[in-house]
């Protein structure tokens, strides 16, 4: 089979690779049918992911379908879709019975892609199967459910619930890319009065707005003080959302933030950031921050059904799997491309003969 390796000095290449293959009785093997690229893959590929070692496959986003199962997968059998979390859960560690997958104990938590082979591939080894993977409702495409992999489940639970967003309050989000974007798309399920986007580019601002961001501002060279007086909110606002990960637009979010509000991080910083205690501890301020668990996904997945969200919208380019480097070279330069999500679907012809009639 052919995958994306993780090679030495940040390099990639789409190779021939050993098959996927059970190795424990609670694995599936899916073939995958559509994948994406995800921020973290690119901070792999700068060296910042060190438990990533060479020869790794990358990959965390997918949707599949099942081809083999372990002797002990109950839940999903050869022939079904499925969506892989990018989050993997044992489902019987205190952490996973918690529904907090992201800190399994247990073996699972991020480990495709990262410290086991993940799903930019053309099949993919998926531990765990039965807490990990969600059977997909056969009328939905796999555009109109890869994005609930990472991205919105990231979004929803780690921006807006963490945030506590209540209906009626007021938000800022930094960032405007795709993590700023979905929560967008997922704070308008609890209907904040204002949604404000700020980000230092215009075309991505002009987008936001047809994701549910109320009001606009590019934040260039702008205080907080000038942002919260534009938008005429001077006391702040309830929430501020950090989807960036720089010490700057950290320390933006509690600046822009009332009295008992909340700032919700979901950036993944490389670099400290300053802690306005002096500013901050009489007015209290909570601060949360962590990885996702994706327990969101089922929550999700009937909003997609139902037609309340439509997280296809968030695909900006399509490749074949094959075109993997194109690919990343479209995500990773995000000046040039203006791109926001890939979406790399696997050619329908690759479903194995051996497939064919099996359901
Ligand atoms: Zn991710
Ligand atoms: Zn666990």
């Amino acid at each position: 089979m052919k995958a994306l390796v993780y090679e030495h000095d940040g390099q990639h290449t789409w190779k021939d690779v050993p098959d996927a293959r059970i190795q424990e009785p609670t694995d599936i093997v899916v073939q995958v049918t559509a994948t994406t690229i995800c921020g973290s893959d690119l901070h792999i590929l700068k060296g910042d992911v060190p438990e990533v070692t060479d020869g790794t496959i990358l990959g965390h986003e997918a949707i599949g379908i099942v081809t083999e199962g372990g002797s002990s997968v109950r839940r999903v059998k050869p022939g079904d879709r499925v969506l892989v979390s990018c989050i993997t859960s044992c489902g019987s560690c205190e952490q996973c019975r918690r529904q907090k997958y992201g800190l399994c104990t247990g073996g699972g938590g991020w480990i495709l892609g990262h410290t086991i082979d993940g799903v930019q591939a053309e099949y993919a080894r998926v531990p765990f199967a039965d807490t990990s993977v969600y059977p997909v409702p056969e009328h939905l495409s796999d555009e109109q459910v890869l994005f609930l992999t990472d991205v919105l489940p990231t979004a929803f639970e780690v921006g807006v619930l963490a945030g506590r967003l209540a209906p009626g309050e007021t938000m800022a989000v930094i960032g405007a890319g795709p993590i700023g974007i979905g929560v967008m798309m997922t704070a308008k399920l609890l209907s904040p009065s204002r949604i404000i986007a700020l980000d230092m580019s215009d075309a991505r601002l002009e987008r936001s707005l047809t994701f549910g961001a109320t009001d606009t501002v590019n934040n260039a060279g702008l205080t907080a003080v000038e942002i919260l007086e534009r938008i005429g909110l001077p006391d702040g606002v309830d929430l501020a959302v950090e989807a960036v990960g720089t010490p700057a637009t950290f320390e933006l979010a509690a600046d822009l933030v009332a009295a008992g509000g909340r700032i919700a991080n979901i950036g993944v910083h490389g670099k400290p950031a300053t802690l306005h205690m002096e500013r901050l501890w009489t007015r209290d301020i909570t601060i949360t921050m962590g990885l996702v668990d994706t327990h969101t996904i089922p929550q999700l997945l009937r909003l997609v059904q139902s037609g309340q969200l439509h997280p296809e919208l968030l695909a900006s380019h399509e490749f074949a799997l094959a075109d993997t480097t194109e690919a990343y070279e479209a995500f990773g330069n995000v000046a040039a491309s203006n791109a926001m999500k890939v979406f790399m679907q696997a050619v329908p012809a690759a479903v194995p003969p051996a497939m064919a009639g099996a359901n």
